[in-house]
């Protein structure tokens, strides 16, 4: 079974008389461990589409499964649920809470969490060791590199052991040794099973996944496999 399926995935905004087609007739599968980087200009539809795969957003046609899971026609219940339980998002500013360290940080997923029983700070610094933050879960934001902010970000997207990382241009705030970095640890995710999207402008960041879809108007109009960038586990 695999991971998400499109079927004429649509999604449409009304601004007063005139409709804007964000997304049109995406079809597209993606399966269980696969390393997909979505691009295109902007206003091709790709924060559109990543809302959806998010369970953020509901599609205004067409067919979304995620894990089995049909968030077409999902409550807003069951949507934050899937969220919780199989995504983890990671965004191009960080988005981190500045007054909260690493630790606390990577910590608030799990309060909504099928783990809320357990150590939660234990949890959160084993996600930061894994990442090789150990030695700074009690630093806040801005005691921190970029780069490192990003890998904390990754750290509490994967507090809830997610099966899916959504990506919104992850490297768009770092330089190019960051980004490498930052690429290098997704590839490691991808390498444990994870499924990985990443929506990106730079087709260095691309040259990671082994899968491109690229979007224009709405539509996605090339798909393509490639032989990614290899990483060492
Ligand atoms: P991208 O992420 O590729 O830049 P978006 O998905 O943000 O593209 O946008 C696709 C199109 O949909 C654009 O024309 C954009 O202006 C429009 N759009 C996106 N979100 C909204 C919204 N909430 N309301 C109205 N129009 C939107
Ligand atoms: P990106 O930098 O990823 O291309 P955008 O600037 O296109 O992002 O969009 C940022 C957010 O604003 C998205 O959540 C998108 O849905 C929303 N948005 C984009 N275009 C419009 C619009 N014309 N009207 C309202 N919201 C929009």
């Amino acid at each position: 079974q695999p991971m998400i399926e499109c079927a004429a995935l649509t999604r449409t905004y009304d601004l007063g008389a005139e409709r804007v087609h964000a997304l049109r007739d995406v079809t597209f599968t993606v399966n269980r461990g696969e390393f997909v980087a979505i691009m295109g200009p902007s206003g091709s539809g790709k924060s559109t589409l990543l809302n959806l795969l998010g369970a953020l957003d509901r599609p205004t046609s067409g067919d979304l499964v995620v894990d089995g899971q049909s968030v077409a026609r999902m409550s807003g219940d069951d949507l934050a649920r899937l969220r919780n339980r199989e995504i983890g998002f990671v965004f191009q500013q960080f988005n981190l809470l500045p007054r909260m360290s690493a630790l606390e940080n990577v910590m608030l997923p799990l309060t909504y969490s099928p783990l809320r029983g357990l150590d939660r700070p234990a949890i959160a610094r084993a996600r930061l060791e894994e990442i090789g933050l150990g030695a700074r879960i009690h630093h806040r934001p801005n005691q921190l590199s970029g780069g490192q902010q990003q890998r904390v970000a990754i750290a509490r997207a994967l507090a809830n052991s997610p099966n899916i990382i959504l990506a919104d241009e992850p490297t768009g705030a770092l330089d190019t040794h960051m980004t490498a970095e930052i690429m290098a640890l997704f590839s490691r995710l991808h390498q444990k099973g994870l499924t990985v999207v990443v929506i990106t402008h730079e087709p260095e960041v691309a040259a990671y996944a082994e899968r491109l879809l690229t979007f224009r108007d709405g539509e996605l109009v090339k798909d393509v496999c490639q032989a990614p960038i290899a990483v060492n586990g």
